[in-house]
C-alpha cells in the first residue's frame, strides 16, 4: 500500500515542492489550499504526471473545523496517513510599534495555531497505526528573531517548541516530529523585496545566495523516509549556513 501525505499550503512555493517531491518518491498526495486559483491547478496537475494520486482539500489552516475536514477527508479517500507537512505560513512585517493587534493575531493563528489544528486533528489516525512523521515548517528567525518580524518570529520558535513536545510525548508510538527551519529560499513570499536587498542579504550566507524550494523539499522527503527513523525532536536549518 502506498504511503499518503497532507501538505498545507500546497499551491506555491516551498509546500508545492514538498508535494511534488514527495509525489515522485512515489506517496500520494493530499494538498490543502485556501483559494482555488490557478496555481492549485497546476500543482495538481504536476504532481497526477508522477502518477501519484492527488486530492486537493481546501481549508484554512487557522480554523480547527476546516482542519478536523480535511483530516477526516484524507482518512475516507486513503484510509491512513504517513506524513504530514504542516508548510502553510504567512508573514505581516512591520515594527513592533507599528504592528497591529491583528498583524500579531493573524501570524500567530496560520503559523502556530494551524500547526496545531492540523496536528491535533492527524494525530489520533498516527497514533491509531503507531507510525507516522510529522514535519513543521519553522525559520531561521525563530532562533534568531528579526527586527520587524516579531509576530512571525514568535509564531516560528513556537512551531520548535511545539515540535519539541509533541516528539517527546508520541516517540513511544513510531511518530517522528521533526522541524525545518529554512534560511532565505526564494518564493512569492521573499519576492516582496527589492533586488538590493535581496543582493545584501545574499553577501552574509556563507554559500553566497539564496536557497530554493527543492532544497527544502529534499530535507522533507529524507525526514519523511526510512533513512531517519532515529531523528526526532530535531530543527534542522536549511539555510546555506546563513545562521551558525
Ligand atoms: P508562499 O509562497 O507565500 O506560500 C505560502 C503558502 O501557504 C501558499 O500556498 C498560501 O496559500 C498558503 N497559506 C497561507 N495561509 C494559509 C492558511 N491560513 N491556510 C492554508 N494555506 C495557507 O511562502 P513560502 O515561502 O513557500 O513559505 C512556505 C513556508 O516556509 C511558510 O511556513 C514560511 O513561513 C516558511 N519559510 C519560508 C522562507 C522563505 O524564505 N521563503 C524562509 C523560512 C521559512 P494562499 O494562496 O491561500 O495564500
Amino acid at each position: 500500500m502506498k504511503k499518503t501525505a497532507l501538505i498545507t499550503g500546497a499551491t506555491r512555493g516551498i509546500g508545492r515542492q514538498i508535494a511534488i517531491t514527495l509525489a515522485q518518491a512515489g506517496y500520494d498526495i493530499a494538498i490543502n489550499y485556501r483559494k482555488e486559483n490557478e496555481e492549485l491547478k497546476n500543482t495538481k496537475q504536476e504532481i497526477e504526471q508522477t502518477g501519484a494520486k492527488c486530492l486537493s482539500l481546501q481549508g484554512d489552516v487557522s480554523n480547527y473545523e476546516d482542519c478536523e475536514k480535511i483530516a477526516k477527508q484524507i482518512i475516507e479517500e486513503y484510509g491512513k496517513i504517513d506524513v504530514l507537512v504542516n508548510n502553510a505560513g504567512i508573514t505581516k512585517d512591520t515594527l513592533l510599534m507599528r504592528m497591529k493587534k491583528e498583524d500579531f493575531e493573524d501570524v500567530i493563528n496560520v503559523n502556530l495555531v494551524g500547526t496545531y489544528n492540523m496536528t491535533k486533528n492527524i494525530i489520533p489516525y498516527m497514533m491509531k497505526n503507531r507510525t507516522g512523521r510529522i514535519i513543521n515548517i519553522s525559520s531561521v528567525v525563530g532562533i534568531s528573531g528579526n527586527a520587524g518580524q516579531a509576530n512571525y518570529a514568535a509564531s516560528k520558535a513556537g512551531i520548535i517548541g511545539f515540535t519539541k513536545s509533541l516528539a517527546k510525548e508520541v516517540g513511544s508510538r513510531n511518530i517522528l516530529v521533526n522541524s525545518i527551519a529554512p534560511g532565505f529560499i526564494e518564493t512569492a513570499m521573499t519576492d516582496v523585496l527589492k533586488e538590493e536587498i535581496k543582493e545584501e542579504i545574499a553577501k552574509t550566507i556563507p554559500l553566497k545566495r539564496m536557497g530554493q524550494a527543492q532544497d527544502v523539499a529534499n530535507v522533507v522527503k529524507f525526514l519523511a523516509s526510512e533513512e531517519s527513523s532515529y531523528i526526532t525532536g530535531q530543527v534542522i536549518h536549511v539555510d546555506g549556513g546563513m545562521l551558525m
